[in-house]
């Protein structure tokens, strides 16, 4: 059976307290679409109330650091994540590989840091708009999953649960532009046969590939409806629950 569609929100540097309630909301609503699996990626601040708020959906971190808990100043590791409720991280989202300078090999650390630590992994990859009219956005694409995607030698239906793959063309996040469909389902397709090469038929066909990048409610039913489209990665349209529970109505 194919995984349901996965619509998981990324709250970035957004969040207080008093955005609980939104949720709150979005699990009352997850509550009873349970043809999508829905899921929240707060700042760590906020992961452990989050995590005590809601029932139904997943709650995860939008990063982690990788390597073991000791002396690093300011950084989180994946155990610490872990222990305050998240199920799963977001890596290698293109806004920490830009203002941090994270590398292919350091996400794919920190992927392997989480995966250890028991959680799930949503791995993200995109390219830049220079690169897509210079046309080599696919190529460019499949070498950072490559580089970054981490080595499992789990169980193929393990392998499905645990990895995601998020693809986010840099120039659609946050702009309100999104590629064309076809633009979507030829890197998508491009993705998968990827997938199928290094984890096998079974598991590489079941990883959940979502899309990212200005998804809204207006757009999601076309988006999700793409070819090897598996949900969704929302940010700025997953801050309030109206919105959000837009998106994943448009999905179910
Ligand atoms: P956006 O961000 O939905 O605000 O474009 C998506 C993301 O960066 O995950």
């Amino acid at each position: 059976m194919a995984p349901r569609p996965y619509i998981v929100g990324n709250w970035k540097m957004n969040g207080m307290r008093s955005m609980l309630g939104e949720a709150r909301a979005i699990d009352r609503a997850a509550q009873r679409l349970m043809k999508v699996e829905v899921a929240l990626a707060p700042p760590f601040t906020l992961i452990h109330a989050v995590h005590r708020e809601v029932e139904q959906i997943g709650v995860g971190a939008q990063d982690c650091h990788a390597g073991e808990d000791g002396p690093h100043t300011g950084d989180i590791s994946a155990t610490m994540v872990a222990d305050a409720g998240a199920k799963f991280v977001i890596l290698g989202h293109s806004e920490r590989r830009q203002d941090h300078g994270e590398t292919n090999e350091l996400v794919r650390a920190k992927a392997d840091a989480a995966l250890g630590a028991g959680m799930r992994v949503i791995l993200c990859c995109g390219e830049e708009e220079s690169v897509r009219d210079g046309g080599t956005a696919e190529a460019f694409v499949l070498n950072q999953l490559r580089k970054s995607l981490p080595q499992m030698q789990s169980e193929a239906d393990e392998i499905a649960d645990r990895l995601t793959v998020a693809y986010e063309p840099i120039w659609a996040i946050g702009t309100g532009r999104t590629p064309t469909v076809a633009e979507v389902e030829a890197m998508h397709g491009a993705i998968r046969t990827l997938l199928i090469e290094l984890y096998g038929e079974t598991a590489g066909s079941d990883v959940r590939i979502l899309y990212g990048g200005s998804v809204k409610p207006d757009n999601a039913a076309e988006l999700m409806a793409a070819k090897n489209v598996g949900g969704a990665l929302v940010g700025g349209a997953s801050l309030t629950a109206e919105s959000f529970l837009g998106i994943v109505l448009a999905t179910s």
